[in-house]
């Protein structure tokens, strides 16, 4: 018997994950990627030389541990949030991970867990539900109205109703592309007894003001989740970021592996956010395609829904999934997000949307 003779059932496996599938959005070689919300920009050549010389300097010392509570790296983001949204932060204030999914993880692993219960209005991320069962937290499925939005007050109820010990708010959000309006945010922290995490991954591309503002006035339970993989052209270097409390911070630190962020990912991450004015100079330009390739469906006689994000949801298919291979036989790839009727596109550069839309005459509806 050779190892490859062991399958996934023979292991012994903890039952509640018997069954269940990883996150799993194809990455096939097709001639246009649009299918996980990247920017479809690559790192100006400046950025690049500032990270491959930020990494060459660093390399001498990597025989050492690096900072392990990240200071210099929190320092740069405390920096670009509070020029970003106005609110004056420091490092007590952000907290850094291998990807905001990290970030995620360890905020179920310090506030989820066995015998406590995490909230999400679907449909959004699928990561929530997977870091929910990964962290054995329950994990308590709410639906948005048919539209995709959010009723906030209907939410703030259940809210109330289930006293989940984490809220999970996506803004914009994923797959759907709407934001939450601020003002219906402090409904929900209203509601909530416990934490209320706001996934801003993809605020940049957003009109709506942030939920950090709403920071200080809910301290005890606010944590606001953001990213460079999206805006700031930096999902290969895997950075994901919050802002909160101080006090949740120091919660975080009792759940993080030591030195999860090595010396080579902060050093490259601080050298991307030098450079952070030009990568978010896309920010506008991705803003105006979104608009473009909406209206561009609707007159192809799909129906977009409305996107506050770098990405568009949108039907009518009788048969999503058999569309979806077909744009892939078409040369594009997109996401069929398991949304009946549905289909999800990143936005990408003009020739890319291009291709998008020309093979978005050829699919089968
Ligand atoms: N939150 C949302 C809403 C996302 O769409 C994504 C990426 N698809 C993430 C978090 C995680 O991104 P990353 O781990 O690359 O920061």
């Amino acid at each position: 018997m050779s190892s490859d003779d062991v399958r996934l059932e023979d292991l012994p496996l903890r039952e509640d994950l018997r069954g269940r599938s990883p996150y799993g959005a194809p990455q096939l070689d097709v001639p246009v990627r649009l299918n996980t919300n990247e920017n479809p920009y690559p790192p100006p050549q400046a950025l690049v030389d500032d990270v491959t010389e930020a990494v060459r300097e660093v390399a001498a010392g990597l025989h050492r541990y690096p900072d392990r509570d990240a200071i210099a790296l929190r320092q740069d983001l405390a920096a670009y949030l509070t020029g970003a949204t106005g609110v004056p932060l420091t490092e007590r204030n952000l907290w850094a991970a291998n990807g905001s999914n990290e970030v995620l993880q360890q905020i179920l692993q310090a506030f989820g867990g066995p015998g406590r219960s995490a909230l999400g209005f679907e449909p959004s991320y699928s990561m929530h539900p997977i870091i929910a069962a990964g962290t054995r937290t329950d994990w308590v499925p709410t639906p948005r109205r048919d539209d995709f939005t959010l009723d906030t007050e209907a939410a703030a109820r259940i809210v109330g109703e289930r006293q989940p010990d984490v809220v999970f708010v996506t803004s914009p959000n994923n797959p759907t592309g709407g934001s939450i309006p601020f003002d219906e945010l402090e409904l929900v922290l209203r509601a909530a007894p416990g934490i209320v995490v706001v996934d801003e991954a993809y605020a940049e591309f957003s009109s709506q003001r942030s939920a950090v503002e709403l920071i200080e006035a809910y301290p005890a339970q606010l944590i606001v989740s953001r990213t460079m993989s999206k805006a700031f052209a930096f999902a290969g270097g895997r950075l994901g970021y919050l802002a909160a409390a101080p006090a949740v911070i120091d919660a975080l630190q009792l759940v993080r592996l030591p030195y999860h962020l090595s010396l080579l990912t902060q050093a490259a991450a601080r050298a991307a956010l030098r450079h952070a004015d030009e990568t978010l100079a896309t920010v506008a330009k991705l803003a105006a395609e979104r608009e473009r390739v909406a209206e561009a469906l609707l007159g192809l006689g799909f129906t977009p829904v409305p996107s506050d994000a770098n990405f568009i949801l949108f039907g009518r298919f009788a048969d999503a999934k058999a569309s979806w291979q077909a744009y892939v036989d078409n040369g594009v790839l997109i996401r069929d997000v398991g949304i009946a009727g549905h289909l999800r596109v990143t936005i990408g550069t003009p020739e890319e949307n291009d291709a998008f839309l020309a093979a978005s005459k050829e699919v089968p509806r």
